[in-house]
């Protein structure tokens, strides 16, 4: 079974902090970083890019695809889609396809939300893709958080109702009756080794592809002592549940790639049949969504 690894091509503090900061060159070592440890893994994985990265570091880009990478987006600003309205979202998502496509030559097929946030609340994200062109989406976390997930939505690819578009739902372990996240960034640092293989070995023998998300930051221990050095403020519980146990990362990570085959999204997803039709759980949940009552983001 092919399952897929990706990474969300992200600056740690524009990306978790506040997205008006500014992108720094943290992000060009970084991704250096994963791709050398992909490299040696002789994995190609999703980069889901987000546009104000690559407008900050236009060679950057090139680099990955020219390592033979899908390149895929994460969105311009990382602005979360539940705190836009549909149109600040169309218009978002659309700067990044532009910046992808001026960069390598190709638009993207593949997106994933800024921490997940294609919720209850954001379902109209769906169409709104789907009429840009993307083929998939990788940005619903069937689990309940506090800032994000669908605790209900299916915990396999399927296809979004009425729309072409395939969603591949961020991989979760079903434990006592709950879905539970793992597979990815703070949940790789967290949970042990052992752990992680049980939730893949379960997709896979269940017939399903699991996914695996990473940031280029998470390779590098004691990252955010830097940011802090230039001004910028981190508090100290933010600081400490960034950077716990990132030196495992790597280690864990490698384990995982040795035990089981990953891939591309595109790769896994060719790799399975999915049903013509959407799966039932899913026209649930989006019939069940609210109309258009979100706050709106003031413009960084
Ligand atoms: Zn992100």
């Amino acid at each position: 079974m092919l399952n897929a690894f990706t990474i969300d091509l992200e600056d740690w503090a524009q990306a978790v902090l506040d997205p008006c900061l500014p992108v720094t060159e943290h992000v060009l070592a970084n991704t250096e970083r994963t791709l050398s440890f992909l490299d040696r893994a002789g994995v190609k994985a999703t980069f889901f890019a987000l546009g104000k990265v690559c407008e900050r570091f236009p060679t950057l880009l090139p680099d990955v695809a020219g390592c033979g990478h899908e390149i895929a987006s994460h969105g311009y600003g990382h602005q979360l889609a539940y705190r836009q309205t549909p149109g600040e979202f169309e218009a978002d998502v659309r700067r990044s396809i532009e910046i992808i496509a001026s960069q390598i030559g190709r638009r993207p097929l593949g997106y994933r939300a800024p921490a997940f946030s294609i919720t209850r609340q954001s379902l109209w994200a769906g169409p709104i893709l789907a009429r840009l062109g993307f083929r998939f989406s990788s940005s619903i976390f069937p689990v309940a958080k506090r800032r994000y997930g669908i605790p209900d939505a299916p915990r396999f690819p399927y296809r979004w109702p009425d729309v072409d578009l395939i969603e591949f739902p961020l991989t979760t372990l079903r434990f006592a009756g709950r879905n539970w996240p793992a597979c990815g960034g703070g949940y790789t640092r967290l949970l042990p080794a052992a752990v992680l293989a049980h939730a893949i070995r379960r997709m896979n023998e269940a017939g399903h592809p699991a996914v695996i998300y990473l940031h280029p930051c998470e390779l590098v221990p004691g990252e955010v002592r830097d940011f802090i050095r230039r001004g910028i403020r981190v508090s100290a519980i933010r600081r400490l549940t960034q950077e716990l146990w990132r030196s495992r990362v790597a280690p864990r990570l490698t384990r995982l790639l040795d035990e089981f085959q990953f891939g591309t999204i595109s790769a896994a997803l060719q790799a399975i049949h999915l049903p013509r039709r959407a799966v039932a759980t899913t026209e649930a949940t989006i019939a069940a969504a609210p109309s258009a009552d979100r706050e709106v983001l003031a413009p960084c």
